[in-house]
């Protein structure tokens, strides 16, 4: 099969590799396509903990083509995606039962090879059915999922005010989330243009424009809209200067959700001293492991909308036109597609 495999850091190369065996308990699944995300950048980087050789891709969806005889509940033909996050099930925090916080946590696309490739095998107990969801709208899957648990995490107080920093596509779906999770008013602040057009006809009450030449603009609108600032707010934007603005913007005893994907070596600088007089909680949220199921009960309910996201599209063997896109940062979510589909 065609895959698209890093030997190292920045080296990949799309080329035939065998099509991988399964064991009884997994599935074999012919990719319909893969999103392309922040981690798989850093993936790119070799951060992030990612092994070599490598297949990256952990946004798929596809159609099962062989079934390993221990698997349960599924069948050949059936289209399907996968959790991405493996516990070892042995170490300190799984004995514990935090399964996310595993020692030896295994993800897909980054130390498991992953979907940018024609075929990908799953562990049957990973799987989960896609049923009413285009293959556009099945990329948006495991990006939900990771934002299902970022609303765990934050468990939002009813009634609350929201600020959002970011509009990627996992901004698009944590603002949608944000609003049937609690905010009784949503405000999100990104770079003006296609995201923030969205966003704000998905989800959020008022939006800003970040003025990055002159952040006394945006700052200075943030200050208007919500005198006392905001009870939560969520850094998705993976900029550290940004989630050092955050502090500005919460109010006391609010929270500061720290969710954006971050260089390895990024630094914030926090003023103690406020964290300790305001009361601030400052908290982290990082990927998911038990989310699938929730996540597709909100996109296959049309709860939250996926459609619009899916910008881009590309052949498998042009994966470095999207990488170019990507650091670009122009278009929302790009997909890539594998031969033969
Ligand atoms: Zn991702
Ligand atoms: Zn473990």
């Amino acid at each position: 099969m065609k895959a698209i495999v890093y030997d190292a850091p920045r080296k990949f190369e799309y080329r035939d590799v065998d099509i991988p065996q399964i064991d009884p308990d997994e599935i074999l699944l012919r990719v319909h396509a893969c999103g392309v995300c922040g981690t798989d950048l850093h993936v790119h980087e070799g951060e992030f903990g990612a092994r070599f050789p490598l297949i990256p891709g952990h946004e798929f969806s596809g159609e099962i083509v062989e079934l390993g005889s221990d698997v349960k509940g599924f069948s050949k033909g059936q289209r399907a995606t996968a959790s991405t996050t493996q516990a070892c099930g042995y170490c300190f925090y799984c004995k514990r039962g935090d399964f996310l916080l595993c020692e030896n946590l295994g993800g897909i696309g980054v130390e498991i090879n992953g979907a940018f490739a024609e075929y990908i095998k799953v562990k049957g107990d990973l799987a989960f059915p896609v049923n009413k969801l285009s293959v556009r709208e099945a990329a948006m899957i495991e990006p939900t999922a990771c934002a299902v648990h970022g609303m765990e995490v934050l468990a939002v107080k009813p009634g609350s005010s929201v600020l959002l920093l970011g509009a990627g596509p996992t901004g698009q779906v944590l603002a949608q989330l944000l609003k049937l999770n609690g905010a009784a008013k949503l405000t999100v602040a990104a770079p003006a243009g296609q995201k923030l057009d969205l966003i704000a006809r998905l989800a959020a009450d008022e939006v800003v424009a970040i003025d990055r030449q002159d952040p006394e603009v945006h700052q200075r609108r943030l200050s208007q809209l919500s005198p006392n600032g905001f009870d939560y707010v969520v850094e998705a934007t993976g900029a550290a200067p940004m989630a050092e603005d955050a502090m500005r913007f919460v109010r006391r005893r609010g929270t500061i959700l720290i969710y954006g994907v971050y260089p390895d070596d990024a630094l914030g600088r926090f003023r103690l001293a406020e964290i300790q007089r305001r009361e601030l909680a400052i908290k982290g949220s990082f990927a998911q492991i038990d989310c699938f199921p929730r996540a597709l009960e909100y996109l296959e309910s049309g709860k939250v909308k996926v459609h619009e996201l899916v910008t881009h599209e590309f052949a498998l063997k042009d994966y470095q036109k999207a990488l170019e896109l990507a650091w670009s940062r122009q278009g929302i979510k790009t997909i890539i597609i594998p031969p033969e589909n």
